[in-house]
This record gives C-alpha cells, sequence and structure tokens, in this order.
C-alpha cells in the first residue's frame, strides 16, 4: 500500500526503512505537517501516518476521504489529535500503536522526579562553574515517601512497580483498578485523597473531555505543600496558568513536564534562532523547579522500533483483511 508519512523526521525514516523490508509498503516521506493545504502532497496514497503534533478533524477527514484516503496510521497510542467519531463515520479506518513501550515513558517520568529532587541540572552547572557549594541542593529521600499515580494503565503500573522498588507507598485513581498495582500494595482512592497524601504525584491517564484540566486551582489547592508534580501524558491535562500561580506562591516544589498545553507550534522543531512567542511557556522556564523536556518520553530504541514495526503491520492487516486489531472504534 502507498502510505504518506507526514511529519517524518531522519530516525522516522531510518526505522520505517529498517522495518519496511518485512512488509514491503510504498512509503512516500513528507518532512511538513498534515493540514488541508499539505494534504495533496499526498495524492494516490491510501494510507496518511502521523504524530501526535497532527491535529486531524473532521474538515481534514471529508477531504482525506474525497482524495480516497483509506487509512489513518497513526504512529502514537494517545489519540486525542484525531476526531474519532468523525473518521468511524466517514468510513476511515484509524489505528494507534498501543503500548509501544511503557517502559520508556515510566522510566523517563522517574528520571525527571530524580532530576528534580535532587537538583541535578543546578549542580551539573555549578560543578562546571567551580562552584562546589552544596547550599540550595537539598533534597529528600524516595524511600517511604508517598507517590499518587493518576492513571494506572500500561505506563502507569511500569512507574508503580519501579517506585515500588524505591520503597515508595502507593496510591491510584483509576476508574478501571488495576490488579498488579493492588498487588504491589496500591491503594485505590479518590482524587482528593490522592493529592492531599502524596508526595510525589505523576499523571499517566489520557487527555478526554473528563481528564482536561484536571489538575487546576481546586486540586492543586488539596495537595501537600512543596508536592512534586510529573505530567508525561498530555499536556490540557494541567491548567498552566494555574500551575505558575501555584509554583510563584510555593506551592508546587517541582515540576516535571514533557508534554505541553500549547506544544503544537512549539515541540518537535528547532526554534533557537526565533523569538519565544508563548509567554506561559517562557514563565514556565524561569522557575529552577521546573523541568521540561520536548514530548521526548517515548523516544528510546525500543519504543520508536515497536512504532515502525507496529504501524506497518497495522497497514498490512488493513491491507488482508479490511480491519485492524488497533483501529478504533468512538464510544457510543
Ligand atoms: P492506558 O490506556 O494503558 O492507561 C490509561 C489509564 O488511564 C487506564 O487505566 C484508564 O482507565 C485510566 N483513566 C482513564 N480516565 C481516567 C481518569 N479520569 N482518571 C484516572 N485514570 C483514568 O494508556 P498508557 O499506554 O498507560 O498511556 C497513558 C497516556 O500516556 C496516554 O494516553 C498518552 O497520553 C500518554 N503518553 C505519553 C507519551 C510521551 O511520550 N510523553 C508516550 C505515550 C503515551
Amino acid at each position: 500500500m502507498k502510505i504518506a508519512i507526514y511529519n517524518a523526521r531522519r530516525y522516522d525514516k531510518q526505522y520505517f526503512d529498517s522495518f519496511n523490508r518485512q512488509f514491503d509498503h510504498e512509503l512516500h516521506y513528507i518532512d511538513t505537517h498534515l493540514d488541508s493545504d499539505t494534504l495533496i502532497l499526498s495524492d494516490g496514497a491510501e494510507a496518511i501516518c502521523v504524530f501526535v503534533n497532527d491535529p486531524v478533524q473532521r474538515p481534514l477527514l471529508e477531504k482525506m476521504r474525497n482524495q480516497g484516503v483509506k487509512m489513518l496510521a497513526l504512529r502514537s497510542a494517545g489519540f486525542n489529535h484525531v476526531d474519532i467519531r468523525a473518521a468511524n463515520e466517514l468510513g476511515i479506518v484509524v489505528a494507534n500503536v498501543p503500548g509501544y513501550s511503557p517502559y520508556a515513558v515510566a522510566e523517563h517520568a522517574v528520571a525527571m522526579i530524580l532530576c528534580l529532587v535532587r537538583r541535578l541540572l543546578r549542580a551539573h552547572a555549578r560543578v562546571h562553574e567551580g562552584n562546589f557549594s552544596l547550599e540550595g541542593l537539598m533534597g529528600f529521600d524516595l524511600h517511604d515517601k508517598t507517590v499518587g499515580i493518576v492513571g494506572t494503565g500500561k505506563i502507569g503500573t511500569v512507574f508503580a512497580h519501579i517506585m515500588h522498588g524505591f520503597g515508595c507507598r502507593l496510591l491510584g485513581v483509576d476508574p478501571v483498578e488495576s490488579r498488579t498495582c493492588r498487588d504491589l500494595g496500591m491503594h485505590y482512592v479518590s482524587m482528593e485523597t490522592l493529592c492531599r497524601q502524596s508526595d510525589i504525584i505523576s499523571l499517566h491517564c489520557p487527555l478526554v473531555p473528563s481528564t482536561k484540566h484536571l489538575i487546576n486551582d481546586d486540586t492543586i489547592a488539596e495537595m501537600r505543600d512543596g508536592v512534586c508534580l510529573i505530567n508525561t501524558s498530555r499536556g490540557a491535562i494541567i491548567d498552566t496558568a494555574a500551575i505558575i500561580r501555584a509554583l510563584k506562591r510555593g506551592k508546587i516544589g517541582y515540576l516535571g513536564l514533557d508534554v505541553y498545553e500549547e506544544e503544537e507550534d512549539l515541540f518537535f522543531e528547532d526554534h533557537s534562532n526565533s523569538v519565544l512567542n508563548d509567554d506561559v511557556f517562557a514563565r514556565l522556564l524561569t522557575f529552577n523547579n521546573v523541568l521540561i523536556t520536548g514530548h521526548q518520553a517515548y523516544f528510546t530504541r525500543e519504543a520508536v522500533t515497536n512504532i515502525a514495526r507496529t504501524t506497518l503491520a497495522n497497514v498490512t492487516e488493513f491491507e488482508q483483511t479490511g480491519s485492524c486489531a488497533n483501529q478504533l472504534v468512538a464510544p457510543k
């Protein structure tokens, strides 16, 4: 099948080309974002492949259908950037890559915690300047601390395992409880209790209407003073304006973000030669207890391997059977 791969980076080409030897699809790489102006670049392709920073809403899906596109292959697990209902109605099959490496994201969340609570970036910069003072570098032990995990699916469960290894007490919020997490000693509680009792809170739920701005002025008010908050899930789960207010008054002690509400126009590109126009993001960068990475939690060799292989396998399955096990269907 001819597949148009939008927003293709050097590493995408490398991994997709390597695995395509098994699948033998016709891959057509396109450097730009997918939108109604660039759709024409994929003329003749029956499948279009996009990443998380390409929003695909109904008007674009209608144009895709009119151009003969039959499948939208997401090279991501998250699918909040696609109107699944519209795609279903228009007969375009959408498939994702679930659980390509929960370890990649969970380990990144842990890396952020250690980097923040042991103040590693500050320490590193100091040592390079010949400053070996320990003033301001005091950390805390993870052992015996309470970790609240919002969303105990694939990533949240791996994260729970790792934090259990540090000797942490585990609290969870999830409408679907994980037996594995329970076996680790996790207590499922309300969001309010999780906020009140956790020293560290890590977000691993999807972005859906009910989780948009789940972290807001009210939930922050319930949290412990100096809490460590980590978001490797989706930016809009946090109300960024509220988090900045909380950072200014010291309520949030440490903040690790791999995702950001307005990341679409910012992340995955080199903006180092232009002026940063996002004042909210600029304010976040001024806090020395905030660590930001540009949606790289998933970015390990193992995860990128699984993404390329499963995306191509999804297209093959659709080509051969007309459907796909990883097909996404909007809830009724
Ligand atoms: P998953 O589907 O296995 O787990 C999500 C869990 O969240 C489920 O158990 C679900 O019941 C729970 N959940 C749903 N609504 C909830 C709510 N209101 N409150 C609490 N829990 C709720 O998904 P996963 O593979 O663990 O991925 C989780 C999220 O991580 C994805 O949705 C995606 O947004 C994000 N992600 C980020 C990256 C990255 O690079 N930063 C990479 C992959 C995934």
